[in-house]
């Protein structure tokens, strides 16, 4: 058996509320759903099937939280991860509307269940974008105003350059609009709070416990086999995300890890406060996004560069620090207390992977960095598909999803030659 690994050195790690830890699995189990990787998918599984009276154990090859659910930038977006025009091209008004629905209730969604459990994770109300290029402008205006006039959605208001400046207290940007219906919030302690939830309804969770491997088995049960036991259930739901690392090819074919950065200033004192006044959530529009937050104790969260390799930069401070002074050139003098990275799994369209791989055997991962809201959704999803209602889960199953080129080792090449592509886009601007 190996040791899980510990929390990513990470200034959310350094402020988690206190959690238990949970015992590896001992010995053979037996359970309606065997939920696969203790985040957001996962935890949030695994809390609304035992709400319905489910038996559920969850296993996580590390901690709960150790993923992306626990290093990421915090920030809880409005709508789909592609636009609603794009959705409407794709599959026409009424499919494209029941999508803004379900993520319009992702939002919500999360919000309920950290008023409902009492979840203390800092939420706080208030998302800026921040266009970076003045010709997108008109695009982006457009986008939001097509929310408005088709979709009856009230949540924005729109910035010019001189606003935003007040806003986001940097002037590098041409305009934007402030989501007030969208937030952020301390991602590691939103999935510490999903899982004590989870147990407080009567889940089971072990940490350090790895799925080796998922055989069918007679009768119809499932088997997922550990170093320390085997778990029967009737139901798996595989949600490991960008950590899969070969456990199910079909997922792998279609989901592709990516590393991004994050980091955390010193506490900035009342400096935080003329950056960003109302301490929202800001979020650009380049390809490889920049994201930023004031966190609840004054720090500025700063998550911009990505890698599509298979290593670290190796001075994740100097690395995300570069991104950082280009938007805040008045940091300079400012010291970076911690840097870290996650992997996040994105698909080729970049709508989420939501599939029943066979009878009894579902997942969704690949949101493409729009976790944090319809990760959560996709849990709900998840327990109403095995408690026998498919409908809702079937909206998001039914968008078409196409495998990487290559396969899983000879795809790399070809993604970071695409994506290194659009990343050099931004750098020219
Ligand atoms: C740096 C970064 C910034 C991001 N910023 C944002 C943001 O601001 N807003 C947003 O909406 N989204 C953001 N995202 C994306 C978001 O964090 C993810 O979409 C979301 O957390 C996915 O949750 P998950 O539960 O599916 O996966 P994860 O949280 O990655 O959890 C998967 C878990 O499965 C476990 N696991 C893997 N294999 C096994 C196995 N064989 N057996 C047992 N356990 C296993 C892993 O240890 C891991 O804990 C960001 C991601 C990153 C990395």
């Amino acid at each position: 058996m190996t040791e899980p690994a510990p929390h990513a050195p990470s200034l959310y790690a350094a402020t988690a509320h206190e959690a238990p830890e949970r015992p590896p699995l001992d010995g053979d189990a037996a359970c309606d759903v065997c939920v696969v990787g203790a985040g957001y998918t996962g935890l949030s599984t695994a809390l609304h099937l035992a709400k319905k009276g489910r038996r559920v154990i969850v296993i996580e090859a590390n901690r709960v939280g150790w993923g992306a659910s626990g290093r990421n930038g915090g920030q809880l977006h409005s709508g789909q991860r592609r636009d609603q025009e794009t959705l409407e091209d794709w599959f026409g008004f009424d499919r494209a509307r029941a999508l803004f629905d379900l993520a319009e209730e992702a939002k919500h969604t999360v919000k309920g269940l950290i008023s409902a459990h009492g979840i203390d994770c800092d939420w706080r109300e208030g998302l800026i974008h921040a266009v970076h290029k003045k010709s997108w402008l008109r695009e982006a205006d457009h986008e939001v105003e097509h929310l408005i006039a088709r979709y009856g959605w009230d949540g924005a208001t729109f910035l010019d350059r001189e606003a935003l400046a007040r806003a986001i207290g940097t002037d590098v940007y041409f305009g934007g609009w402030r989501d007030g219906t969208a937030g952020h919030l301390h991602p590691l302690n939103y999935a510490l709070g999903l899982a004590r939830a989870a147990e407080e309804a009567g889940v089971r969770i072990h940490e350090g416990t790895r799925a080796l491997g998922l055989d069918g088995e007679a009768g119809g049960a499932r088997r997922v086999k550990t170093a320390t036991g085997t778990i029967s259930a009737s139901d798996v739901v595989v949600a490991a995300n960008g950590y899969l690392d070969g456990l199910c090819a079909e997922i792998d074919a279609h989901v592709m890890p990516i590393r991004n950065y994050v980091l955390a200033t010193e506490p900035l004192g009342p400096r935080a406060s003329r950056l960003i006044p109302l301490r929202e959530a800001v979020a650009d529009s380049r390809f490889v996004v920049h994201y930023w937050r004031i966190s609840a104790d004054g720090r500025l969260v700063f998550g911009g560069g990505e890698t599509y390799g298979h290593s670290d930069p190796k001075d994740l401070k100097a690395f995300v620090r570069a991104h950082m002074l280009k938007i805040y050139p008045d940091l300079a003098d400012v010291k970076i207390d911690y840097a870290w990275g996650g992997t996040l799994a994105v698909t080729m369209n970049r709508m989420p992977y939501f599939r029943r791989l066979r009878p009894g055997v579902y997942t969704a991962a690949g949101y493409s960095g729009h976790g944090v809201a319809i990760a959560t959704l996709a849990g709900k999803l998840l327990a109403e598909a095995i408690e026998g209602d498919t409908s809702r889960f079937d909206v998001m199953a039914s968008i078409p999803a196409r495998a990487f080129p290559g396969g899983r080792r000879l795809r790399h090449p070809t993604l970071v030659l695409a994506m290194s592509w659009y990343a050099l886009r931004d750098r020219l601007g």
